[in-house]
């Protein structure tokens, strides 16, 4: 058993897709350990992404992941982080497989719904980020 960490973005929430992107995930299987909504601000969202700090579409995507409140949530299960991707599908929503979270709810390549962990360093990274007090 594996754990990641999912972000269900600002966008989202905005639209009502918390409970239909979550089901998807323990439909799946996954179990929910850990879940907290919160707004970041931007020093938050340059850890998170602190490999794309430097790339030509981060500051929009700044401006985006701090603009409302997510939903941030380790998700725990048989290699949870490849499942998790295979789930939320590819990053460009227009396209995004159907059956996909992405493929099926989204059409933008910036406001593309969720995050999930891309490998288990990510993932062990990222859940310390988020939630420091996990054991
Ligand atoms: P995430 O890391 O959010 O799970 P991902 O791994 O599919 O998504 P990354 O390449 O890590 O995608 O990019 C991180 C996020 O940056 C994307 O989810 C998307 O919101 C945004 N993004 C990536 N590429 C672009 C782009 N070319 N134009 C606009 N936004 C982008």
């Amino acid at each position: 058993s594996e754990r990641t960490l999912v972000l269900l973005k600002p966008d989202a929430v905005r639209r009502g897709l918390v409970g239909e992107i979550l089901s998807r995930y323990e439909r799946k299987g996954l179990s929910i350990v850990a879940m907290e909504m919160r707004t970041i601000d931007g020093a938050m969202a340059d850890q998170h992404y602190a490999e794309h700090v430097d790339k030509p579409f981060y500051p929009p995507l700044r401006e985006f992941v701090t603009s409302g409140p997510l939903v941030a949530a380790v998700l725990e299960g048989d290699d949870a982080i490849e499942v998790v991707r295979l789930l939320n599908g590819a990053t460009d929503a227009r396209k995004a497989a159907a059956g996909t979270i992405r493929g099926d709810l989204a059409l933008s390549n910036r406001e593309n719904l969720v995050h999930g962990s891309d490998s288990p360093e990510a993932a062990k990274r990222e859940i310390a980020l988020w939630f420091p007090n996990l054991h």
